[in-house]
Formats: structure tokens, C-alpha cells, sequence
């Protein structure tokens, strides 16, 4: 699990907690998503510093993906 945090975050958007899409687990590891891929300047995401947090769900692995400074990141526990 190298590449991943050592203890899993909350997040929020704003007052709102994000939960997993899938199963609703509140706890994620974070990774930094690259997005300087060549299909991704079609999208015009200079402004994003061509990277995304991801939110992996601790329980199903399920990946969120944040770009932008909404989201805030929480140690959990
Ligand atoms: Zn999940």
C-alpha cells in the first residue's frame, strides 16, 4: 500500500460529508490522480494542475475524483 496514505481521511465538500457512492463507508485513502494524459487537455483542466484527489473507499475500494479546492481532507478517527 505504498503509494496510498497510512491512515485513512474524511472528506468534505463544503458542510456536506462524503460518503462512498457504493456502500456509503465515510473513510477513504488519498492519492494524487494525474491527469496530464493526452486525452485530457480535450477537457481544458489546465486550471486543475492537471491532478485530481482520489478518495478510495476503505471498504469496497471504490475511487472518487476531486478536482478543484473544494474538497477538505480530515484524518479520520
Ligand atoms: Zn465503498
Amino acid at each position: 500500500m505504498g503509494l496510498f496514505s497510512k491512515k485513512p481521511v474524511t472528506a468534505r465538500v463544503g458542510e456536506r460529508d462524503v460518503a462512498c457512492l457504493m456502500c456509503q463507508a465515510g473513510e477513504f485513502w488519498t492519492r494524487e490522480i494525474k491527469l496530464n494524459s493526452t486525452g485530457m487537455e480535450l477537457f481544458d483542466l489546465g486550471w486543475a494542475n492537471a491532478s485530481a484527489t482520489g478518495l478510495i473507499c476503505t471498504s469496497c475500494g471504490y475511487i472518487h475524483e476531486f478536482v478543484g479546492d473544494s474538497l477538505t481532507l480530515h484524518q479520520a478517527g
